[in-house]
């Protein structure tokens, strides 16, 4: 597609979830539907997953190369997770921004707090599983990691729920199509600058005191 034009600079949208809250689907069909947003393709030091593309997926890169661009000064933000190595490259927001389009960057909760610090035209979504109970499940069932990894995972994603408090919006993925319309919703709002209707409903102060209360039933 054409570049949306020089004349609008674009926006990151950081997605953020506890791992195994559906976060890659979401953001896969918020791309498909919404042809201005595009996805900030992040560096790894971990293998590619069965059917993923270097330089589509992710940049697939060793260690030592990762360190390298870290002693360049080359990430945005980055962080280990799981003991992979995960990072934003300027260099894979820069341009996209600077062309127009406003990117989808699908990164984990502790690089999300980085990229707030350095980009305060960001707008930050958090994703949360219908429950923690479904969490649970669907770690189990993706049947990608082994035991230890889904332990490693859950631990982490207790802590990642206590980030919610640095993001701005939280949308809950009781449903794909729906979280799609949801996150949607916020980058249009975000946008026009029409922010008030979005943040009554999606605030995340609001969603996730509700989120927890239907947790307590
Ligand atoms: P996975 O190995 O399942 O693809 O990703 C593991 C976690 O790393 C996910 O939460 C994913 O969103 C996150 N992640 C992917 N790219 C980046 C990145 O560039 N920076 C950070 N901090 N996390 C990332």
């Amino acid at each position: 597609m054409n570049d949306p034009g020089a004349d609008r600079r674009g926006r990151p949208f950081v997605v953020a979830a506890p791992s195994g809250t559906g976060k890659t689907t979401v953001c896969r069909a918020a791309l498909e539907r919404d042809p201005q947003l595009r996805f900030s393709i992040s560096h790894t030091t971990r293998a590619p997953r069965e059917g993923e593309r270097d330089g589509v997926d992710y940049h697939f890169v060793r260690p030592d190369r990762f360190r390298e661009l870290v002693q360049a000064d080359a990430f945005l933000e980055y962080a280990e997770y799981t003991g992979n190595l995960y990072g934003t490259s300027w260099e894979a927001i820069e341009g996209p921004l600077a062309a127009g389009w406003d990117l989808l960057v699908e990164i984990e909760v502790k690089g999300a707090r980085q990229f707030r610090d350095r980009r305060r035209d960001a707008c930050f979504i958090f994703l949360l599983p219908p429950s923690m109970d479904t969490l649970v499940e669907r770690l189990r069932s993706r049947g990608t990691d082994g035991e230890e990894t889904i332990a490693k995972r859950l631990a982490i994603a207790q802590q990642e729920l206590e980030a919610i408090e640095f993001f701005d919006y939280a949308v809950v993925n009781v449903e794909v199509d729906r979280a799609v319309d949801e996150v949607l919703e916020i980058v249009d709002a975000e946008r026009r600058g029409r922010t008030s209707s979005v943040r009554e409903r999606h605030g995340r102060a609001h969603v996730f005191k509700n989120w927890r209360g239907s947790a307590d039933d």
